[in-house]
């Protein structure tokens, strides 16, 4: 049987029941997709559900926990033994549901930023997600693209893929189309097939899937590849690390509690359970769960906002972000260009019509011209052959599919009455694409007589220097230093009303000529030029100036014009008065130190290439900034590695790009970064203000009970207590403040520091003075009871234990500021008010539900009792309202 690399495309056609240029129908693909299954990977078998739960019992304290319940239960106390051993299973459940949510939403995460292709299907181009694809579809790569399944290439254009990932072999291979005859190659050698899961680095190239999912190369070696870790993000490795710490701290602190106890005389056993229970509650064994889910929730609220984050630790970096460095088209501006002047024959033309609309003329002055004048038609023809993108209708109107760029060329060259069909007469045999480097692109096509043409369209300035000739009417004549400062002139004038420019060459080949690259594109003709507007996007302006205002600078990074980008520039009020702009080429004259020195004041950088990037991200680097890199080709993916947080394009980004980064934005757009930086500060203010609720609860909890161990008193609180108040009371609330709003002011200050400890900030103080005071007034309202009822210690119990969660439920509201409970108002957070609430209905039914009441250790309270507990709880919150500490 013959292998797919040596079967004509005819063959490989018939035998897959499609045609290139129909693609499969989608009842086929239907059919195939059941048949066939997911174009996927198998990944490794997922951990049972089962296990994960028994997983949240595996927690050292509370398994001594579960043994001291076990000897309790034995010596007799049954009661307490089994309602200890339902909140600990209680406990566990929420562990689990809260471990399986944030595995939900990563992977939710996972499928947003599948891979997706581009396919050909009933005579239409559309883009499905990857795993939908089946054998016979027809499949268009472009640079920077995965290869989504198993091909054999039809169509080449410069195609080269790097397929080490396969082969081992790091160094580009290029592609073809023809059937290679020869028996038993390897894949590296199979130089008309793509494979699944390598990267096309040049050129781009059209396929017909032969293999998916496990059928592929790649699903052959599949085995061998490991599932990647999750890795704790810097905060989450943080909170671990004090997490230790915090539980020594707790144990020794119990450990004085159950000695002071009992050194008062109170039954060890009693003692050691309380103990127990008070190291369970004490212990923030939960907090990095918690932190976890509250970054993958901040993630899912990113993701309605358009930014897709990649790696969790990004949502804490944004927050850190001091500098964006932005790519100016299609994320600041719309990416929908249009010709509005053209400069041919030395004459400036205007264009009219808006958008990609086909309706429009060119026009001197007022006059209308035809298509017979001079040079026009050729003009718009080879800019209509030296192109990559398609225009087509879709319920009347026109888009562009393709490099808006080029897109615009087809719009002009519709406006008078050239279409495809005038392009058929050609014959493209070679195409150098367009990259960011180059700024140019060219194709040889032979027309029917057999002449052979190069032509050549690029930025300008790097087109001028390889032209020779002009063409003014009907006449080629030899560019002289005057004509070229003529053709300058015009440019200049385009990119200083925010124009794109483009100029476009030709020259005559005979048939001998060699077709080799370096050869080509010299001695050309020059012929005229386009200049397109590109319009800024409405709401970048505002979006810059709210980073302004948060201490972050937006920097403006392009390969256009230097004049073009600083008029965009100034229009999106981007570059202060003394800003500086620099070019490429000047960034290529200065050393690493020079650029340093100036780079703060520099806003706008022009006609650079990816290279210059990273030396740009390196630089703001080094003088201590968050760098934000944006990115879309293929070269761009050095830089968004090296910066602190790379963000791709979810719409016009390739593959490599979106791999390398931490932040996909679904639209493309400049305002949807800012979005998530606020997003990304507001997620990491909300973990502070839950990491101080229960911290500083724990506080007042261990405080009560060394309190009252201190000063000879019996227990305020009993095991089931202290467990209830670290199930409900600790757990509600907490997740309601990691959905908490942000407070006003979160883009209205700097950028917090990356080295930022987790108590910076006077967190620590807040944490120390509130669960002093929370444990002072608990203490408090249980010797007044107490005291005047010594022979009814469950009274003094059961009030203490409503003022310790009344007093952590008022503080709650506290921990929502930075400043003062009174600046915030406190019903803004809804799932904050019903979880205090519920925490509140649950204590409430625990002091009043008479079958409750032994278990608990409670007894019906009076409204005398409210007035001092509410009193007394209230007031840790209140006093420090006012101090504003
Ligand atoms: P950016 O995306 O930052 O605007 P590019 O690197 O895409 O910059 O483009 C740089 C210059 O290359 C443009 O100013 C234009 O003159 C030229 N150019 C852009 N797209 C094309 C294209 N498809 N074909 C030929 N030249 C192009
Ligand atoms: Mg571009």
């Amino acid at each position: 049987m013959k292998k797919w690399y040596q079967l004509d495309v005819e063959h490989v056609e018939q035998k897959l029941q499609v045609t290139v240029n129909r693609g499969l129908s989608s009842k086929q693909v239907e059919q195939r997709q059941k048949q066939y299954g997911y174009n996927l990977l198998e990944s490794k078998k997922q951990t049972p559900k089962w296990l994960i739960f028994l997983k949240q019992f595996q927690d050292f304290m509370v398994l001594v926990l579960l043994a001291a319940t076990l000897i309790a239960g034995m010596l007799g106390e049954f009661v307490d033994a089994v309602a200890i051993m339902v909140i600990v299973l209680v406990n566990g459940f929420i562990g689990y549901f809260q471990e399986q949510k944030a595995e939900k939403s990563l992977e939710k995460l996972k499928e947003l930023s599948a891979p997706m292709a581009n396919v050909f299907r009933d005579k239409r181009w559309e883009k499905v997600n990857s795993r939908e694809l089946v054998v016979g579809d027809i499949v268009k790569v472009g640079s920077g693209d995965r290869i989504p399944a198993d091909i054999r290439i039809v169509k080449s254009s410069s195609m080269e893929t790097e397929e080490s990932a396969l082969t081992g072999e790091s160094l580009p291979v290029m592609k073809h189309a023809s059937a290679i005859m020869r028996d038993d190659l390897d894949a590296g050698d199979q130089v008309n097939m793509g494979f699944m899961g390598t990267l096309v680095t040049r050129g781009s190239g059209i396929g017909i899937v032969v293999g998916t999912g496990m059928n592929t190369v790649m699903g052959q070696i599949a085995s061998l590849m490991s599932n990647t870790k999750k890795i704790p993000t810097p905060l989450e490795r943080k909170l671990a690390e004090l997490g230790k710490i915090l539980i020594v701290v707790a144990i020794l602190l119990t450990i004085l509690v159950v000695g002071l106890g009992v050194i008062q005389g109170h039954p060890v056993y009693h003692m050691f359970l309380a103990g127990v229970s008070l190291a369970v509650a004490a212990i923030p064994e939960g907090l990095p769960a918690i932190v976890t889910v509250a970054l993958s929730l901040g993630v899912q609220r990113m993701i309605r906002k358009k930014a897709i984050v990649r790696k969790l630790s990004a949502v804490e970096t944004l927050g850190c972000a001091s500098v964006i460095c932005s790519d100016k088209t299609g994320t600041m501006t719309e990416n929908q260009m249009t010709v509005k002047e053209v400069f041919l024959n030395g004459e400036n033309l205007t264009v009219t019509g808006d958008g990609y609309d086909i309706e429009g003329h060119f026009q001197i002055g007022k006059q209308q011209l035809k298509r017979d004048y001079p040079n026009l038609e050729m003009m718009l023809l080879y800019g209509q052959l030296c192109n990559n993108a398609a225009l087509q209708v879709k319920k009347g109107k026109y888009f562009v599919d393709g490099d808006p760029t080029d897109g615009a060329l087809l719009v002009a060259a519709r406006k008078i009455g050239l279409s495809t069909s005038n392009s058929e007469s050609f014959q493209v045999i070679k195409e150098i694409p367009f990259d960011s480097d180059r700024k140019r692109m060219s194709v040889v096509v032979e027309d029917e007589n057999g002449r052979r043409f190069l032509i050549t369209k690029g930025a300008p300035d790097v087109l001028l220097p390889r032209c020779n000739y002009f063409l003014e009417k009907d006449e080629r004549k030899i560019l002289k230093e005057q004509d070229k400062q003529n053709i300058e002139h015009a440019i200049d004038d385009m990119a200083e009303k925010a124009l794109r420019t483009i100029a476009i060459s030709m020259k005559q080949l005979s048939k001998d000529v060699s077709l080799e690259t370096g050869f080509l594109e010299k001695d050309l003709t020059f012929i005229g030029l386009y200049g397109m507007i590109d319009p800024p996007r409405k709401e970048v302006r505002h979006a810059i100036e709210e980073c302004r205002q948060a201490g972050i600078k937006t920097v403006m990074i392009t390969g256009d014009h230097v004049k073009t980008a600083r008029a965009i520039a100034k229009n999106l009020r981007l570059l202060p008065d003394d800003g500086l702009v620099l070019e490429g080429q000047q960034l290529n004259q200065m050393s690493t130190d020079e650029l340093e020195e100036m780079i703060e004041d520099v806003y706008v950088f022009a006609r650079v290439t990816p290279e210059h990037k990273l030396k740009i991200v390196k630089a703001f680097q080094n003088k201590g900034h968050i760098v934000a890199m944006t990115g879309d080709g293929v070269n761009d993916a050095p830089a968004i590695k090296a910066s602190d947080i790379g963000i791709s394009m979810g719409i016009s980004g390739t593959d490599v790009t979106k791999e390398a980064s931490s932040l996909v934005l679904m639209d493309d757009n400049f305002a949807t970064i800012k979005a998530a930086i606020k997003e990304g500060r507001n997620i990491y203010e909300n973990i502070r203000k839950f990491i101080r609720y229960l911290l500083a609860s724990n506080v007042g909890e261990i405080l009560v009970m060394l309190f009252a161990m201190l000063l000879g008193m019996p227990l305020p609180l009993v095991p089931v207590q202290i467990l209830w108040v670290n199930l409900v009371t600790d757990g509600l609330p907490a997740m309601a403040l990691g959905l908490d709003q942000p407070e006003g002011d979160v883009m209205k200050r700097g950028p917090r520091s990356p080295k930022e400890g987790v108590f910076a900030r006077g967190l620590g103080f807040k944490i120390i003075s509130r669960g002093f005071l929370i444990g002072a007034v608990t203490l408090i309202a249980f010797m007044l009871t107490y005291q005047n009822n010594p022979e009814n210690l469950i009274y003094g119990q059961t009030i203490a234990f409503a003022t310790l969660v009344m007093a952590q439920l008022i503080h709650v509201f506290d921990c929502r500021s930075e400043k003062s409970v009174f600046d915030r108002n406190p019903f803004e957070n809804i799932y904050l008010v019903l979880a205090v609430i519920s925490s509140i209905l649950l204590l409430l039914i625990v002091i009043y539900w008479p079958p409750l009441q032994p278990i608990f250790h409670t007894m019906t309270l009076t409204l005398r009792d409210w007035m001092l507990i509410i009193g007394l709880g209230a007031l840790p919150t209140v006093l420090f309202g006012f101090t504003k500490r």
